[in-house]
Order: C-alpha cells, then sequence, then structure tokens
C-alpha cells in the first residue's frame, strides 16, 4: 500500500486531502502541531472508514530536527513514503508599515522553512525508492502579491520556486513536485478576515463563490494519482477565476 503524509492535516484542507487520498487508497500519516489538535475532531475515524491505515505523528514543520525525527517514525511505521503533501500554513495579516519582524519571520518558517525541512527528508526516503509525489499549498498571494500579507505572500511565492527547483533536482529519481495556488477557500484560515474584506473578495471571483476544501483536494488527488505522471514543476490555481 502506497502512503502519504500531509501536514497541517487536523482540520481545513490538509483535512480534506488527507480524506480524499484515503478514500484513494493511500494509507495516511496525519501530521499537525500537537496531537490535541486531532482532539476535537473525527478526521482520523474518516479515514480509518475508509478502510486504510491512519496514524498521527505531531509535529512543528518549522523545526528541522522534528521533521527529521518524524520522516523516520513515518517511514519505520508505513515502510515507505509515496506522496508528500506540504499543506501546514498560517497568516500573521498586516499592513507593512505595522508588521513586526517577529510576525514576519514567523510566517516565513511555518509557511516556508517547513517545505524545506519536509521535502529534504521525506524526498531522501522517495529518492531511495526512485519514485513519488510532492504537492505543495502556494497560494495566489503568492502569484499575485496581497495587500497586508507581506510575509504570507513572500513565502508563498517561495514555495513555487522551491516546487520548480525540486522539480529539477528530484525529477531524475521518478519524483514530480507540483503547486496548488488556491484563491479564498473557506477555511479557519478565512474565517479570520473581516466581512468586508470577504465582500470584496467575492466581488472579484468569477465564479461568484467561495472554493470548497474538496475542490483542492481533488487537484491533490489528480497530481499524486497516476494520470499526472509526466506532470511536474507546475502551479495550479484553484481559485475559481479570482484572477483573469
Ligand atoms: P487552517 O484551517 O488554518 O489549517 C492549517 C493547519 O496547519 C492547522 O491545523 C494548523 O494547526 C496547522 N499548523 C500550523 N502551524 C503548524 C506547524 N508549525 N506545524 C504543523 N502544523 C501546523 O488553514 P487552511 O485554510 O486549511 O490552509 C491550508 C494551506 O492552504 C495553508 O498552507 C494555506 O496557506 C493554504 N491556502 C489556504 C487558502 C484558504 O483560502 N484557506 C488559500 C490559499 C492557500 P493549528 O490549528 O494548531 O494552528
Amino acid at each position: 500500500m502506497a502512503t502519504a503524509i500531509i501536514t497541517g492535516a487536523a482540520r481545513g484542507i490538509g483535512a480534506a486531502i488527507a480524506e480524499r487520498l484515503a478514500k484513494d487508497g493511500f494509507d495516511i500519516a496525519l501530521n499537525d502541531i500537537a496531537e490535541s489538535c486531532f482532539e476535537n475532531n473525527d478526521i482520523v475515524d474518516r479515514i480509518k472508514a475508509q478502510g486504510v491505515k491512519c496514524g498521527v505523528y505531531a509535529a512543528d514543520v518549522s523545526k528541522h530536527e522534528q521533521c527529521e525525527e518524524m520522516v523516520k517514525k513515518i517511514k519505520a511505521d508505513f515502510g515507505s513514503i509515496d506522496v508528500l503533501v506540504n499543506n501546514a500554513g498560517i497568516t500573521r495579516d498586516g499592513l507593512l508599515a505595522r508588521m513586526s519582524e517577529e510576525n514576519y519571520d514567523l510566517v516565513i518558517s511555518v509557511n516556508q522553512k517547513s517545505v524545506f525541512n519536509m521535502t529534504k527528508f521525506a524526498g531522501a526516503v522517495m529518492m531511495k525508492q526512485r519514485g513519488g509525489r510532492i504537492i505543495n499549498l502556494s497560494s495566489v498571494a503568492g502569484v499575485y502579491g496581497n495587500a497586508g500579507q507581506m510575509n504570507y505572500s513572500a513565502s508563498k511565492a517561495a514555495i513555487i520556486g522551491m516546487t520548480k527547483t525540486t522539480a529539477k533536482e528530484l525529477g531524475s529519481r521518478g519524483i514530480t513536485c507540483n503547486a496548488v495556488a488556491p484563491g479564498f477557500i473557506d477555511t479557519p484560515m478565512t474565517a479570520q478576515l473581516s466581512d468586508e474584506m470577504k465582500a470584496a473578495i467575492l466581488g472579484q471571483i468569477a465564479l461568484k463563490r467561495y472554493g470548497r476544501t474538496e475542490e483542492i483536494a481533488g487537484v491533490v488527488s489528480f497530481l499524486a494519482s497516476e494520470d499526472a505522471s509526466y506532470v511536474t514543476g507546475q502551479v495550479i490555481e484553484i481559485s475559481g477565476g479570482l484572477s483573469m
């Protein structure tokens, strides 16, 4: 059985991706920053209901050593690592003049350094296996920029460069690496936005609605599937036509 790791998978887009990959037949290693993140939801039960193996691995993905340790444990428990979804992410929004250095550094380390950490360690396992799929969560903010998100858009733009670099470095070992760039998806992360900002965003979306987490999971499922075997180094925007 093939194994998928999804970071930041206790809720939101990560949980939807985990559930979809379980439906696709992958054994699932769920990561989030603490085991307690899984206490008040039924994601583990929903995954096990698909008849696949599921384990919870608490680690702060911005921390290099914690990622190394987690990847070792997952490899030992599951035997292989076939798909890595770098999903964990945070926002600490604010206009540039008011953004603290602490909030800049925090977002860069959780959103961007985590991709370096996890790709390095899970990628090493995939290289030995001579195959694997890596899927990174970027954002339209990384492609087009967004006022109030200097830190977040920097991290998400960097992920695009990292995706292309990974595709080039690991391609000869049969590993693909792609990114998805969601627009406005209904999750706890976007629930923090003001009503005024939500209304302004809605006005710009061609489909005139926010995205659903399952709509991100469907594209990730494709990128993890055999049908996407010749797709690498790409960024797929999933935004309902937000930025045409
Ligand atoms: P979310 O609901 O806030 O979920 C993110 C998850 O990541 C949470 O469970 C969070 O745990 C976890 N996490 C945070 N820091 C972590 C760390 N250091 N190590 C491990 N896990 C950590 O966010 P979402 O909306 O599902 O977003 C998922 C991804 O999609 C993010 O990368 C985000 O930037 C990207 N994205 C989202 C949207 C959108 O509209 N929602 C749009 C574009 C891109 P805690 O609960 O403890 O914080």
